[in-house]
């Protein structure tokens, strides 16, 4: 149902219920003048016909007074020649239309009836007629068997009363259609009475043979004013007349009526043209309407094609031309609204795939432009360039995002001229994106040191003069990877590598990544070996130069991966900081170190067991009840054990790191500084800890044969060492000439390669002998 329909099914309604109903209105108005007008002509018509009917009775009484005038009947009377009266009675009664003449006496007697209906003898039924007549000949509408007559009854004078002649003479049909023809009377003309029940039966009728009596008199009784009724379907205004009577006879009543459909009949030819007018306005009606909703709907209709035009993302101009009525603002409105839609989303669309700051595509644009290159010359090389500037954290830091912005900013703008058409863009805060396609790595490196170049320049700007420190990793495709993202993420990873080293150009290399996806699951490899086995703790002795013997030794985790073989500490332990796994690892060495360390108690050796403990394991405010527990499940003295925390460890968080170093020194546990000497640490800082070894890092220790800085160094930590109360350790002693310098200045242990290799727990116990280490002749003496 569209909208053109509706609105023209409206207007044929409407046009429909007004035509109809001012149709109505008219009939009804019409019909109520009719009924009205109808009313008033049956009222003096009923009177006009009482009047005619009863004037005509009184002419045919005049008539039957004339022949009782004749002499020969009087005579016939007087002398009562039965045979001359009858004769002479029948004569007259064919004359005036009777039919029916009677002799009555003076007696009240009927002495001849020509019909014979009555017996000579019997009484006259209507003795007020004979009363009457001896005033004026009399005349009265009666009825028997159904019929109505008229009455007459005349005295005879001879010249005495010598009796009474009367007369029936029939009102009948024929009468009464006489009547019609004679007067402008109405259609329907009936005499009526009411029968022994009370019924009203028609005795005669005129034209119309309606029955009007017998409706209008069902409740016994008929209307003398000018009722509407209904009989067989057809409608009239009807009244009753009651006729002149004798008192012994059903009184007569004439009823009149006329059809009011027949007196409509007149306004046919008028409703018949009303009829075809309203079919030939509604043709017009609907034409007009359907050209009318046409010429509504079709703006609309194509204000709607427009509208889903826009939401189809088409945003062109209408093409239609511009109406002025509301709708062509509507419509106008509708093609502003569209270029302001266009507008904006050409405005975000380059929002969402640019960078504010430097104007140039960000992350997501590049990402997605080199995934379409990538997918559209799959074979051919192609290269990322992500080029980082180097002092741009610390600009950001020291001179806020304004300056660095700039900065980035003025990077771009370098870019330009050696990137030349190959799109540049800014892929993080502080990292810029070019992407070569086609290039090999010559060309590739060839652009890398040209950007370089252009940015070798410093940045200036009003007092200041800023580095660009420009760092480049290149990733390559396809070995790199054929997909945006990992050849993003590897140039990136690259770059790192160029920030860190001295070239500023390197090339991506699988085998530094520390990102490659291995490592994650190197981390789940780790969970589970913590869990069931696979990990070891194996122990490097430590020897006590004083004494000559093995008094300690340093948990060092072990680890071999059932596919990769062993795994270096260093290789796990770092990346177990980072995934926060490393607190898994401390709480394993921990536990295997102490129930190692009950073990060689049991066998009756007097080991220190010294576990490292990492810089986020130190946040865990848990750790000392955990060590406790520990200590006292297996039965070992505190003083047994030695956490070793490197400097930067401590230096890292002071507050929470030392609350928790307190508590466990607090429980008698030592506590040993690892990697002594490579960190910021100061003497003055180290007085505030609870730290009862310094382990002197093996940097200073391996050189020691060779440097004689780093013996100032070693001969210089020892001595303020036991100054402050420390005890001493030396690492990494792989060489005689070392141990016998360490053993010189006083170093209280010495850990390395040259006394033992970390061991399995086992193989320890042979490293205990005393024996093994005779102390040197030279300190002996
Ligand atoms: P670290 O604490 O400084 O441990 C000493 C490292 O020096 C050990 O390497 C050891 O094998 C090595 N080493 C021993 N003697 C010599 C020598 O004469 N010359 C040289 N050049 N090196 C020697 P390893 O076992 O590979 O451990 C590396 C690092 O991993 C350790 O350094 C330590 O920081 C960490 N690590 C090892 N086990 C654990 C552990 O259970 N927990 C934690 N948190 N870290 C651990
Ligand atoms: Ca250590
Ligand atoms: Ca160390």
């Amino acid at each position: 149902m569209g909208f053109r329909f509706r609105l023209a099914s409206f207007f044929v309604v409407a046009l429909i219920l007004v035509q109809a109903l001012t149709g109505l209105l008219v009939y009804q108005v019409t019909r109520h003048e009719l009924i009205g007008e109808g009313k008033r002509r049956m009222q003096e018509a009923a009177q006009s016909f009482a009047h005619q009917f009863e004037d005509m009775a009184d002419r045919a009484a005049a008539s039957v007074q004339v022949l009782a005038l004749d002499f020969a009947l009087r005579s016939a009377v007087a002398q009562h020649d039965e045979a001359t009266l009858s004769s002479a009675l029948r004569n007259h009664g064919r004359r005036v239309g009777a039919t029916q003449m009677l002799l009555v006496g003076t007696d009240g007697r009927v002495e001849v009836d020509t019909a014979g209906r009555w017996a000579a003898g019997s009484p006259f039924p209507y003795p007020d007629l004979v009363e009457r007549s001896l005033q004026a000949p009399a005349a009265a509408t009666v009825t028997w068997e159904q019929h109505a007559y008229w009455m007459v009854v005349v005295p005879v004078f001879a010249p005495d009363l010598v009796g009474y002649i009367g007369a029936a003479i029939p009102a009948d049909n024929r009468m009464l259609v006489q009547l019609q023809q004679q007067s402008a009377l109405p259609d329907n003309i009936e005499l009526a009475a009411a029968d022994a029940t009370g019924r009203f039966a028609v005795l005669a009728r005129g034209r119309d043979r309606s029955q009007l009596a017998v409706s209008l008199g069902a409740n016994g009784r008929l209307p003398t004013a000018p009722a509407v009724v209904m009989v067989g379907g057809r409608e009239f205004v009807s009244q009753a007349v009651w006729l002149r009577g004798a008192r012994h006879s059903p009184r007569v009543a004439a009823v009149l009526g006329f059809s009011v459909d027949e007196a409509l009949e007149p306004y046919r030819p008028v409703a018949a043209a009303w009829a075809g007018l309203l079919v030939f306005g509604l043709t017009v009606g609907l034409v007009c309407a359907w050209v009318i909703a046409r010429s509504v709907s079709r703006p609309v209709e194509e204000l709607a094609s427009l509208a889903r035009r826009i939401a189809s993302g088409d945003y062109s101009a209408p093409d239609a031309p511009a109406r002025p009525d509301e709708l062509g603002q509507l419509a106008s409105a509708f093609g502003n609204m569209a270029h302001a839609i266009r507008e904006r989303e050409a405005r975000i669309l380059h929002q969402a795939g640019h960078d504010q700051v430097t104007g140039l595509p960000n992350r997501a644009y590049i990402e997605s432009a080199v995934q379409h290159a990538l997918a559209a010359r799959p074979q051919e090389p192609a290269a990322l360039l992500m080029l980082g500037l180097g002092r741009l954290p610390e600009i950001i830091k020291t001179l806020g995002h304004v300056v660095s912005d700039r900065l980035m900013h003025a990077a771009g703008a370098r870019l330009q001229a050696p990137a030349g058409d190959s799109l540049v863009a800014r892929a993080t805060e502080t990292q810029l994106a070019i992407f070569l396609p086609g290039a090999t790595l010559e060309e590739a490196m060839t652009a890398a040191h040209r950007v370089v170049e252009a940015l070798g320049e410093p940045y200036r700007e009003a007092e200041l003069t800023l580095d660009f420190a420009p760092a480049i990793g290149i990733a390559l495709a396809p070995e790199h990877g054929t997909d945006a993202g990992v050849l993003l993420r590897r140039a990136e990873v690259a770059m790192i590598g160029a920030l860190h080293s001295d070239d500023a150009v390197v090339l991506y290399d699988p085998a530094t990544d520390p990102h490659r996806p291995e490592r994650l699951s190197l981390m789940g490899d780790l969970r589970h070996a913590l869990e069931h086995g696979g990990i070891e703790l194996h122990y490097q002795p430590k020897l006590n130069l004083q004494q000559g013997r093995i008094d300690a030794v340093e948990g060092l985790i072990r680890w071999r991966h059932p596919i990769a073989g062993p795994v270096a500490p260093d290789d796990f332990i770092a990346l177990a900081e980072e995934t926060g796994n490393i607190r898994r690892v401390t709480r394993w060495a921990l536990g295997a170190g102490i129930a190692q360390a009950a073990r060689w108690m049991a066998a009756g050796h007097a080991v220190r067991v010294s576990i490292n403990v990492s810089a986020r394991d130190l946040d865990d405010p848990e750790l000392p009840n955990r060590l406790r527990d520990l200590l006292r499940a297996h039965g070992v003295a505190p003083a047994q054990i030695v956490l070793e925390i490197t400097e930067s460890a401590i230096m890292g968080k002071p507050e929470t790191a030392i609350a928790v170093l307190r508590r466990m020194a607090d429980d008698g546990i030592d506590l040993a500084i690892d990697d002594f000497g490579v960190g910021q640490s100061s003497f003055a800082y180290l007085r505030r800890l609870p730290v009862r070894e310094l382990k002197i890092d093996k940097t200073f220790i391996t050189h020691l044969a060779r440097s004689r800085e780093d013996r100032i160094i070693v001969s210089s930590i020892v001595e303020l060492g036991h100054h402050l109360g420390y005890r001493v350790t030396a690492e990494g002693v792989d060489d005689a000439d070392a141990l016998a310098y360490l053993r010189d200045v006083g170093c209280d242990h010495a850990q390395g390669y040259l006394i033992a290799p970390p061991l399995q727990a086992q193989d320890v116990g042979q490293w205990l002998d005393p024996a093994r280490w005779p102390l040197p002749a030279a300190t002996e003496t």
